[in-house]
Formats: structure tokens, C-alpha cells, sequence
């Protein structure tokens, strides 16, 4: 990770709080259910989403500050050391809906690539 988006990532990471971080863990756990027992529900949300991922990496910052896999190339962008092998379900799959967009707003200034069309 670069000085500049460490530092912006630290900056974001401080806005929350231990409940911030708990909704955070409340929406990995709704990705994973809806993953699990929802399939037609994804199947459908996700043909109303647009766009494309900007490797901003907020996505790998929700259940824990840092996700393990998670590093930044010298240009700043995300990538993630597991990215062709073996991920969770949640990270395959996100974003679901606009709720997930939510809760990435949260550790984030920047937006997501993807949006969804209503
Ligand atoms: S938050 Fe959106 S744009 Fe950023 S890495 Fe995740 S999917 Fe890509």
C-alpha cells in the first residue's frame, strides 16, 4: 500500500466506530446468507447493477480493517493476492445491491465503480 492511500485508508477506517464496525460485520454476514440461501435474489440484483470496479479496495476493508489478501499496486490500485484462486463467497459476489454500496460508502470517500439501475 502507497503512503498516499494508506493514508486515506487510515483516514476513512477512523470515522467508524465499534458499532460502525459491527453494522459492517451485520452486512458480511447478510452477503453470506443471501450467497447461501439466495441465489435467485443475487441472480436478479445483479443484472440490475452497471459498471465496472475501480480497485479501490473498500470492499476488502468491511469485516476487518484490512482484508489479509488485500495490497495496492504502485499506482494505487487494489488487487488481490487470491483474486484467480480461492475467495469468499462474499467478495465473489459483491456488490449485491445498494445496500452493499452502502456500507462501503462507509469506509471510503471515493465511490464504487458499480451503481444500480432501479
Ligand atoms: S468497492 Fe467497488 S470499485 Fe472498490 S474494489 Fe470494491 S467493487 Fe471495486
Amino acid at each position: 500500500m502507497n503512503g498516499e492511500t494508506l493514508s486515506r485508508t487510515c483516514k476513512a477506517d477512523a470515522r467508524l466506530t465499534a458499532a460502525g464496525r459491527i453494522f459492517l460485520w451485520t452486512g458480511v454476514l447478510r452477503r453470506l446468507f443471501l450467497f447461501c440461501f439466495r441465489k435467485k435474489y443475487i441472480e436478479a440484483s445483479i443484472e440490475t447493477r452497471t459498471g465496472e470496479c475501480l480497485r479501490c479496495g473498500a470492499c476488502c476493508r468491511l469485516a476487518f480493517a484490512k482484508c489479509m489478501y488485500l495490497d495496492f499496486d504502485c499506482d494505487g490500485k487494489a488487487s488481490c493476492s487470491r483474486h484467480t484462486s480461492v475467495r469468499m463467497p462474499n467478495c465473489v459476489v459483491f456488490p449485491i445491491d445498494s445496500q452493499d454500496i452502502k456500507e462501503r460508502d462507509l469506509v471510503a470517500h471515493s465511490p464504487c465503480g458499480f451503481y444500480f439501475r432501479k
